[in-house]
């Protein structure tokens, strides 16, 4: 992987003042620049969003890009886009934006939502202080601390020779089959969860689990860690309350696949490139 260009940070003392790239949410939406038109985007960059005519009502620190100051701000609700400017979901920003600015859009839409949520104490209902040298807010009058929430989930591939198991789901596009894919339940380890969700949907059983890759998915707030694991045992059938198929591909006649950027996709990719086995 080449390095990131973005260097996390909560705050850049000694930094010149000037130009900020702004990753601005309205609602769900994040207040992109279109660029050549052709459903092409870039965020907006200004000293100040006010600038632009628009009202912030909170902002946080992000860190910086390209050595450019980056920050994520919560719109105030009913502010028009400025003239050249469109309020895009992050679903739909895929592909559209570059890569690097489409994570930091995703980051910034967890640490705005975290922000937005946690004025107040939920134990006593002071109001909160964001930390200075963490990602935290704290009470000062009864010392809990809110940090933002991250929901960790597996996917993995199994595989058995020159074939793999992949699931469909009804909200898939047609055609499009993926891999097992779950939440990790409390207690339970990564390996355990990938396991148990092959077993749960599919009734096969797996052996030799090993990390893949992770991917962050801030829809709202997973990530998502990726396993290969090989077939062990077990007759496929399929769990019909969260599937809506299951089946061995043999890697010469796989069906749609998932869009290329997901994790899901570039466990497939690196199978196909292995020598079949
Ligand atoms: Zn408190």
């Amino acid at each position: 992987m080449p390095p990131s260009r973005f260097r996390p940070g909560l705050s850049r003392p000694n930094a010149p003042p000037g130009e900020v790239a702004w990753f601005a949410f309205h609602g769900d939406e994040l207040l992109v620049r279109a660029v050549g038109g052709n459903d092409r985007f870039d965020v907006p960059i200004a000293a100040d969003l006010a600038d632009l005519g628009l009202r912030v009502v909170r902002a946080q620190p992000l860190g910086e890009l390209d050595g450019r100051s980056c920050r994520s701000a919560e719109l105030a609700p009913g502010s028009p886009a400025p003239a050249g400017h469109a309020y895009v979901s992050l679903r739909r920003l895929h592909g559209r934006i570059d890569p690097e600015l489409f994570d930091l859009a995703g980051t910034a839409y967890q640490v705005q939502h975290w922000d937005r949520a946690h004025q107040y104490c939920a134990a006593c209902g002071a109001e909160l202080e964001t930390g200075l040298d963490e990602r935290v807010k704290r009470c000062a009058r009864c010392a809990s601390s809110y940090f933002p929430r991250i929901t960790p989930a597996t996917i993995v591939l199994v595989e058995d020779g020159p074939r793999i198991l992949m699931t469909r789901q009804a909200r898939f596009p047609a055609g499009m089959y993926g891999l097992v894919a779950g939440f990790v339940e409390p207690g339970e380890t990564l390996e355990g969860c990938v396991a148990r969700e092959v077993h749960e949907e599919t009734g096969v059983d797996i052996g030799d689990i090993a990390y893949f890759g992770s991917q962050p998915w801030p829809f709202p707030h997973q990530i998502m860690v990726g396993f290969t694991a090989r077939y062990a045992g077990g007759e496929l059938r399929v769990d019909t309350r969260e599937l809506e198929d299951a089946r061995w591909f043999h890697r010469d006649a796989l069906p749609t696949l998932p869009p290329p950027l997901s994790i899901a996709r570039k466990l497939i990719d690196a199978w196909l490139a292995r020598p079949a086995r």
